[in-house]
């Protein structure tokens, strides 16, 4: 009795993920990469010992990066256009470190975590409510300051970029990625809408509202030492 809805979802989900992947195909083909970034990337990759992941440049309208974990393509680093024109080279670098690390360490985890949950119809993100995601983000912040150190750089560099980058909502001491809240909002998504959207998003969605970052203060007093 349950099959088909089960199967019916499992479809939408199987369609999500494709157009996910052709997403990041299309980005992929059409936006080449500085070859100063791809430099940096390379360094930094090095230095963390890893090997490169996956770069794309998105036409974003925010200061933002994320990596992520997409089968069958492999790790892939998203940078934001307003990233690159928007941040100098040591923050960008910075930022780098910051996702080259999640990539090392917590991307896929996060993503196994995130497929059971998805296929086992809890929505998108439930199981990753298992990790500290708090200390997910102080762990990479660690790893930024020690790949400026390591540059005979100042940790001052990643406090600049927190100021820039966007992720501010905070909520009870946790903060939520901006483009996570969007769909909660209701000046956003008046009306039943909302409710409708938030279903989607927890099943389909790859805004993840269970991977909640300290806030920005918590960061810089981390960092500093506070
Ligand atoms: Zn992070």
């Amino acid at each position: 009795m349950f099959a088909f809805p089960i199967i019916g979802f499992w479809a939408v989900l199987a369609q999500r993920k494709i157009q996910e992947i052709m997403q990041i195909v299309k980005l992929r083909n059409n936006s080449s990469i500085p070859e100063w970034i791809a430099g940096m990337l390379t360094h930094i990759c090095d230095f963390a010992r890893i090997s490169n992941p996956i770069i794309v440049i998105d036409q974003s309208d925010s200061i933002a990066a994320n990596a992520k974990f997409i089968f069958p393509l492999g790790f892939v680093l998203r940078l934001t256009k307003k990233a690159v024109e928007g941040l100098n080279p040591d923050e960008l670098e910075t930022l780098l470190a910051h996702e080259i690390f999640h990539i090392k360490r917590h991307s896929l985890p996060f993503a196994i975590l995130n497929f059971l949950s998805e296929w086992t119809i809890f929505g998108s993100g439930f199981l990753n409510l298992a990790q500290n995601s708090k200390e997910m983000e102080y762990d990479a912040d660690r790893f930024a300051v020690e790949w400026l150190g390591s540059k005979g750089k100042g940790k001052d560099i990643l406090v600049g970029l927190l100021d820039k980058v966007s992720i501010v909502n905070s909520i009870g001491g946790l903060a939520y990625s901006k483009g996570a809240m969007n769909f909660i909002r209701p000046e956003h998504n008046p009306g039943s809408q909302s409710i409708h959207k938030f279903i989607d998003q927890l099943f389909f969605g790859d805004i993840i509202l269970s991977y909640l970052h300290p806030t920005i203060n918590d960061r810089i007093a981390m960092i500093e030492g506070r």
